[in-house]
């Protein structure tokens, strides 16, 4: 059987435009994972609003309900001190003021634990704030990521369009013993189905390419690695005087 021969500078293309190609649809899987992120990344920020929020909620009714006993207690004690102008007897008078101090001990109570939740509740509030900063930050970051990778997406569609265009003009070119060895390697091996030789190895497996090997090449015939089964091909300026590049 006749060698197969297949120009260097066809296999350099071919190697090329699948090279592109792959990095292409590799850019344009990347956005949506992008967009994906930032989605995240807001639901994220989102529920921690939502959380900060309620905690808000909660503190600013368990301080009412701290007040309102606070009310209730002053009531009580202004009462008390009421019944203390009119009692009649020392020992009413002295259960009297037995149940004030008692009271007033109560009322202190509740002051020291309602500044301390008003202060919390502070805290609180600058804490939603910055939650809501971070919301608005994130959708911000987000539609920027999105109209980007949308303009990207379409920038990059019409470039795989043009690669394959051309890509497919070469392959409908190609001699059709070569192209059966093409399609099949293509088929097992994607845009790594080729590798150019440097020095006396495969740029591709590292493997050291026989003598003979080369020779074929210089020939420009067909050759397969025979370590990792890529085809190879010879780097420009290994190309013999007058040999046609393309
Ligand atoms: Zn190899």
């Amino acid at each position: 059987m006749p060698p197969t021969i297949i120009s260097p500078g066809t296999l350099r293309e071919l190697h090329r435009l699948h090279k592109q190609l792959n990095d292409l649809r590799d850019r344009l899987a990347r956005g949506p994972r992008q967009v994906q992120a930032h989605q995240g990344n807001v639901a994220r920020t989102e529920q921690e609003l939502t959380k900060t929020r309620d905690e808000t909620k909660a503190a600013k009714i368990a301080t009412d309900q701290k007040q309102l006993q606070l009310k209730i207690c002053e009531t009580k004690i202004a009462e008390l001190k009421e019944k203390l102008r009119t009692c009649g007897t020392n020992r009413e008078y002295q259960a009297l003021l037995e149940q004030i101090a008692a009271d007033d001990m109560a009322k202190s109570v509740l002051e020291d634990e309602i500044l301390e939740a008003l202060g919390k509740i502070e805290e609180l509030v600058a804490a939603t704030q910055k939650c809501e900063l971070n919301v608005s930050k994130a959708k911000e970051e987000l539609a920027k990521t999105e109209q980007q990778v949308n303009q990207q997406a379409a920038m990059f569609q019409t470039d795989l369009e043009r690669l394959q265009a051309e890509l497919l003009r070469i392959e409908q070119n190609l001699p059709p013993d070569f192209r059966e060895i093409y399609v099949r390697t293509i088929r097992s091996k994607g845009s790594d189905a080729m590798a150019h030789v440097d020095g006396d190895f495969c740029s591709g497996c590292c493997q050291a390419i026989p003598p003979n090997r080369i020779s074929q090449l210089k020939l420009s015939q067909a050759v397969l690695c025979s370590s990792c089964g890529r085809l190879l091909y010879l780097p420009e300026d290994r190309l013999r005087p007058g040999q046609s590049s393309s």
